[in-house]
């Protein structure tokens, strides 16, 4: 890399809740991190409206407050942040480097990528306005909003199927709706979603477009074979077409999964020995905010126990190992 960066005893790839309880941990163990937010920094939690089920706060919370406060708690003692993308990594050797877009090289003797999962969206205007109004692509985290309405989900993976059945702890009546003949979902998935009295199924159907001023009133739907056009009145509509990992940064430094998430072993490790990873990055089975920060605690704890076999080089040597 071009330029040999500032050196750092951790640096911490992401700001959702995994990568800013790291960084409080970090902190306080008085490892001076510094945190590359990316840009918008805090993740997921930025575009969730109320959170609910964050523990510790009864009344609920904004997404965005909630990362903001998490971010002053690892501020406060002294966590560095530093709001731009990390375009570029070397983890051949260590010190670690990683490059940012437009501030600079970094040198960190560990790092912790925690840079999550963006869920997937249809694409439309219409979705992209009522996000939070009634378009939502997390059943665990909105569902208990929806107590007593109609309601579509889709998709036709696992993740469908499973927000549909949970759905109907609250809703009267969910419609997964499909673009093609059949379900990806796993057999005994699309079973129980199948033959769920509440679930109704709408094959080989598109939505075209979300209806609805101030919140979701319905689908305008089209066959996808025919295009016949169709209206489905719902008061919400969970879009549950898979998540991508943000790991294309780490491809070929990282081992990914199939799916690209980060493969973990022993909790926290990567295929680095040295970098961390913890969150929805390596996570497609729970996706929990309060998952999340559990996992960047432990991501931390294991980055300082690993840091202390490796003492910090006297001030002014010039390259740490
Ligand atoms: P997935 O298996 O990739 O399924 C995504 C679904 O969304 C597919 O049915 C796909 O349609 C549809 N889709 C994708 N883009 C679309 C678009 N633009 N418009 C309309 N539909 C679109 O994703 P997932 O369901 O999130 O599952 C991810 C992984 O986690 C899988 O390995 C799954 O088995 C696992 N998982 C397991 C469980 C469980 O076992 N309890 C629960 C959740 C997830 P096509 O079928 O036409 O491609």
């Amino acid at each position: 890399m071009a330029s040999d960066g500032r050196a750092a005893r951790v640096a911490i790839v992401g700001s959702g809740p995994a990568g800013l309880t790291a960084a409080l941990y970090c902190a306080r163990a008085e490892l001076k991190p510094v945190v590359l937010a990316g840009i918008p920094p805090g993740g997921q939690l930025l575009i969730t409206t109320d959170v609910e089920n964050f523990p510790g706060f009864p009344e609920g919370i904004q997404g965005p407050e909630l990362v903001e406060r998490m971010r002053r708690q690892a501020e406060r003692f002294g966590a560095e942040f530093v709001d731009d993308n990390v375009t570029r990594v070397d983890f051949a050797g260590r010190p670690f480097r990683l490059e940012t877009g437009t501030r600079g090289a970094f040198r960190a003797d560990a790092v912790i990528v925690t840079t999550g999962a963006n869920a997937r969206w249809l694409g439309l205007p219409s979705e992209a306005r009522l996000r939070g109004h009634g378009v939502s692509a997390c059943a665990t985290c909105d569902g208990f909003f929806f107590k007593g309405s109609e309601l579509a989900v889709v998709g036709g993976g696992d993740s469908a199927m499973e927000e549909a059945l949970f759905l109907t702890n609250f809703a009267t009546k969910v419609t997964i709706i499909h673009r093609r003949d059949r379900f990806r979902a796993s057999r005994i998935m699309q079973q129980r979603a199948t033959t769920h009295p509440k679930i109704a199924i709408r094959l080989e159907t598109e939505v075209e477009e979300v209806l609805g001023a101030e919140k979701v009133e319905g689908l305008r739907l089209r066959h996808a074979r025919t295009r016949a056009p169709s209206e489905l009145k719902v008061g919400g509509l969970f879009v549950a077409i898979g998540h991508d990992p943000a790991t294309e940064v780490f491809r070929g430094s990282l081992e990914l999964d199939a799916k690209g998430y980060l493969r973990l072993h022993d909790q926290t490790r990567t295929s680095v020995d040295g970098v961390f990873g913890a969150g929805d990055v390596s996570d497609h089975r729970y996706r929990q905010a309060v998952s999340a920060a559990g996992a960047g605690c432990m991501a931390a704890i294991d980055a300082e126990r690993w840091l202390a076999e490796r003492p910090a080089p006297p001030a002014g040597s010039a390259s740490p190992k």
